[in-house]
Protein backbone atom coordinates (compact mmCIF):
# COMPACT_ATOMS: atom_id res chain seq x y z
CA UNK A 1 0.00 0.00 0.00
CA UNK A 2 1.10 3.65 -0.31
CA UNK A 3 -0.09 7.12 0.35
CA UNK A 4 -0.21 10.07 -2.44
CA UNK A 5 -1.37 13.50 -1.38
CA UNK A 6 -4.84 12.45 0.48
CA UNK A 7 -5.35 8.58 -1.45
CA UNK A 8 -4.08 5.07 -0.94
CA UNK A 9 -3.22 2.94 -3.29
CA UNK A 10 -2.91 -0.71 -3.59
CA UNK A 11 -0.23 -2.18 -5.97
CA UNK A 12 -2.29 -4.24 -8.84
CA UNK A 13 0.51 -4.84 -11.41
CA UNK A 14 4.13 -5.44 -10.64
CA UNK A 15 6.68 -4.11 -12.47
CA UNK A 16 7.53 -7.83 -14.32
CA UNK A 17 4.20 -7.70 -15.27
CA UNK A 18 4.18 -4.62 -16.98
CA UNK A 19 7.32 -4.95 -18.61
CA UNK A 20 6.13 -8.08 -19.95
CA UNK A 21 3.27 -6.49 -21.64
CA UNK A 22 5.77 -4.07 -23.03
CA UNK A 23 7.94 -6.88 -24.45
CA UNK A 24 4.64 -8.24 -25.92
CA UNK A 25 3.88 -5.37 -27.43
CA UNK A 26 7.36 -4.19 -28.73
CA UNK A 27 7.33 -7.66 -30.75
CA UNK A 28 4.12 -7.26 -32.51
CA UNK A 29 5.01 -3.73 -33.41
CA UNK A 30 8.34 -4.69 -34.58
CA UNK A 31 6.22 -7.95 -36.50
CA UNK A 32 3.57 -6.00 -38.28
CA UNK A 33 5.85 -2.91 -39.01
CA UNK A 34 8.54 -4.53 -40.63
CA UNK A 35 9.81 -3.23 -43.66
CA UNK A 36 7.86 0.01 -43.53
CA UNK A 37 8.90 3.64 -42.05
CA UNK A 38 7.15 4.03 -38.56
CA UNK A 39 7.24 7.05 -36.08
CA UNK A 40 5.97 6.69 -32.64
CA UNK A 41 3.86 9.75 -31.07
CA UNK A 42 4.09 9.38 -27.59
CA UNK A 43 1.33 11.49 -25.85
CA UNK A 44 3.12 13.42 -22.90
CA UNK A 45 3.21 13.63 -20.10
CA UNK A 46 1.96 9.77 -19.43
CA UNK A 47 3.47 7.95 -21.84
CA UNK A 48 7.45 8.74 -21.21
CA UNK A 49 8.36 5.16 -19.14
CA UNK A 50 6.08 2.87 -21.70
CA UNK A 51 7.74 5.18 -25.13
CA UNK A 52 11.26 4.40 -23.41
CA UNK A 53 10.71 0.63 -22.34
CA UNK A 54 8.78 -0.45 -25.87
CA UNK A 55 11.41 1.68 -27.73
CA UNK A 56 14.44 -0.49 -25.70
CA UNK A 57 12.69 -3.49 -26.90
CA UNK A 58 11.86 -3.03 -30.09
CA UNK A 59 14.71 -4.50 -32.52
CA UNK A 60 13.62 -2.38 -35.76
CA UNK A 61 14.45 1.06 -35.70
CA UNK A 62 11.31 3.56 -35.17
CA UNK A 63 11.50 7.47 -35.58
CA UNK A 64 10.43 8.85 -31.95
CA UNK A 65 8.57 11.83 -31.26
CA UNK A 66 6.55 13.09 -28.59
CA UNK A 67 3.35 15.17 -28.74
CA UNK A 68 1.70 17.30 -25.54
CA UNK A 69 -1.64 19.35 -25.36
CA UNK A 70 -1.17 23.10 -24.30
CA UNK A 71 -2.08 23.32 -20.54
CA UNK A 72 -4.66 26.25 -21.62
CA UNK A 73 -7.85 25.27 -22.77
CA UNK A 74 -8.81 27.03 -26.10
CA UNK A 75 -12.10 29.38 -26.51
CA UNK A 76 -13.00 26.95 -29.64
CA UNK A 77 -16.94 26.74 -29.91
CA UNK A 78 -16.62 23.19 -29.40
CA UNK A 79 -15.53 23.53 -26.00
CA UNK A 80 -12.13 22.38 -24.06
CA UNK A 81 -10.18 21.72 -27.16
CA UNK A 82 -6.56 22.18 -26.62
CA UNK A 83 -3.77 22.87 -28.79
CA UNK A 84 -1.51 20.06 -29.84
CA UNK A 85 2.43 21.06 -29.37
CA UNK A 86 5.33 18.83 -31.11
CA UNK A 87 3.71 18.10 -34.58
CA UNK A 88 6.92 19.35 -36.26
CA UNK A 89 7.60 16.21 -38.23
CA UNK A 90 6.57 16.20 -41.83
CA UNK A 91 3.93 13.08 -41.46
CA UNK A 92 3.07 12.58 -45.44
CA UNK A 93 3.50 9.14 -46.20
CA UNK A 94 5.19 8.16 -42.87
CA UNK A 95 3.32 5.16 -40.50
CA UNK A 96 2.48 6.61 -37.50
CA UNK A 97 1.42 4.68 -33.98
CA UNK A 98 0.00 6.72 -31.47
CA UNK A 99 1.00 5.74 -28.29
CA UNK A 100 -0.78 6.36 -24.80
CA UNK A 101 0.01 5.37 -21.36
CA UNK A 102 -3.76 4.84 -21.11
CA UNK A 103 -7.41 4.86 -22.65
CA UNK A 104 -10.11 5.62 -20.77
CA UNK A 105 -13.09 7.61 -22.42
CA UNK A 106 -11.06 7.97 -25.07
CA UNK A 107 -11.77 11.74 -25.65
CA UNK A 108 -8.12 12.38 -26.02
CA UNK A 109 -7.82 9.68 -28.35
CA UNK A 110 -10.31 10.72 -30.74
CA UNK A 111 -9.05 14.53 -30.10
CA UNK A 112 -5.86 13.63 -31.59
CA UNK A 113 -7.02 11.74 -34.21
CA UNK A 114 -9.07 14.83 -35.49
CA UNK A 115 -5.92 16.68 -35.65
CA UNK A 116 -3.53 14.33 -37.49
CA UNK A 117 -5.90 12.96 -39.97
CA UNK A 118 -5.54 15.67 -42.38
CA UNK A 119 -1.73 15.31 -42.19
CA UNK A 120 -1.33 13.05 -45.19
CA UNK A 121 -0.14 10.17 -43.23
CA UNK A 122 0.26 6.57 -44.84
CA UNK A 123 -1.47 4.86 -41.94
CA UNK A 124 -2.78 5.33 -38.19
CA UNK A 125 -2.88 3.37 -35.47
CA UNK A 126 -3.10 3.50 -31.58
CA UNK A 127 -1.29 1.60 -29.27
CA UNK A 128 -2.08 2.00 -25.80
CA UNK A 129 -0.30 0.19 -22.54
CA UNK A 130 -3.75 0.09 -20.86
CA UNK A 131 -6.92 0.19 -21.64
CA UNK A 132 -10.38 0.85 -19.39
CA UNK A 133 -13.11 -1.19 -21.88
CA UNK A 134 -16.15 -0.14 -19.34
CA UNK A 135 -15.47 3.45 -19.41
CA UNK A 136 -14.62 3.89 -23.51
CA UNK A 137 -17.14 5.95 -25.73
CA UNK A 138 -15.38 6.47 -28.89
CA UNK A 139 -15.32 3.80 -31.82
CA UNK A 140 -12.11 3.88 -32.87
CA UNK A 141 -9.96 0.99 -33.00
CA UNK A 142 -7.27 0.41 -30.19
CA UNK A 143 -5.26 -1.98 -32.38
CA UNK A 144 -2.51 -2.73 -29.49
CA UNK A 145 -3.57 -3.31 -25.98
CA UNK A 146 -1.32 -4.29 -23.12
CA UNK A 147 -3.57 -5.26 -20.66
CA UNK A 148 -7.47 -4.37 -20.34
CA UNK A 149 -7.97 -2.83 -16.96
CA UNK A 150 -10.78 -2.46 -14.29
CA UNK A 151 -12.41 1.59 -14.32
CA UNK A 152 -10.74 2.83 -11.31
CA UNK A 153 -8.17 5.48 -10.90
CA UNK A 154 -4.51 4.45 -10.94
CA UNK A 155 -1.18 5.41 -10.70
CA UNK A 156 2.49 4.74 -11.79
CA UNK A 157 4.84 3.65 -14.59
CA UNK A 158 3.99 7.24 -16.24
CA UNK A 159 0.83 8.10 -14.46
CA UNK A 160 0.34 10.96 -11.76
CA UNK A 161 -1.96 11.40 -9.18
CA UNK A 162 -1.29 15.02 -8.10
CA UNK A 163 1.70 15.49 -10.24
CA UNK A 164 3.00 12.37 -7.78
CA UNK A 165 3.76 8.71 -8.70
CA UNK A 166 4.86 9.13 -12.52
CA UNK A 167 7.95 7.17 -11.37
CA UNK A 168 6.67 4.33 -9.83
CA UNK A 169 7.42 1.10 -11.41
CA UNK A 170 4.50 -1.10 -10.54
CA UNK A 171 1.00 0.38 -11.38
CA UNK A 172 -1.16 0.86 -8.36
CA UNK A 173 -5.20 0.92 -7.83
CA UNK A 174 -6.65 3.74 -5.74
CA UNK A 175 -7.99 1.69 -2.69
CA UNK A 176 -12.21 1.70 -2.74
P1 LIG B 1 -9.39 9.71 -21.88
O1 LIG B 1 -9.34 10.93 -22.73
O2 LIG B 1 -9.28 8.41 -22.65
O3 LIG B 1 -10.61 9.69 -20.97
O4 LIG B 1 -8.19 9.77 -20.86
C1 LIG B 1 -6.90 9.74 -21.32
C2 LIG B 1 -5.93 10.42 -20.38
O5 LIG B 1 -6.46 10.63 -19.08
C3 LIG B 1 -4.71 9.52 -20.21
O6 LIG B 1 -3.74 9.78 -21.19
C4 LIG B 1 -4.27 9.87 -18.80
O7 LIG B 1 -3.41 10.99 -18.86
C5 LIG B 1 -5.54 10.26 -18.09
N1 LIG B 1 -6.08 9.10 -17.34
C6 LIG B 1 -7.11 8.30 -17.68
N2 LIG B 1 -7.33 7.36 -16.74
C7 LIG B 1 -6.39 7.57 -15.78
C8 LIG B 1 -6.08 6.92 -14.52
O8 LIG B 1 -6.70 5.93 -14.08
N3 LIG B 1 -5.03 7.43 -13.82
C9 LIG B 1 -4.31 8.50 -14.25
N4 LIG B 1 -3.31 8.90 -13.46
N5 LIG B 1 -4.57 9.14 -15.41
C10 LIG B 1 -5.60 8.67 -16.17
Amino acid sequence: MIQIGDKQFEEYLTPDQIQSYVQSLAAQIDRDYAGKDLLILGILNGSFLFVADLAKYMTSDPEISFLKFASYDGTSSTGNVKDLIGINEDLADKHILIVEDIVDSGTTLAHIMGLLESKGAASIQTATLFFKPEAYKQDIELRYIGKEIPNLFVVGYGMDYLSKGRNLTGLYQLKP
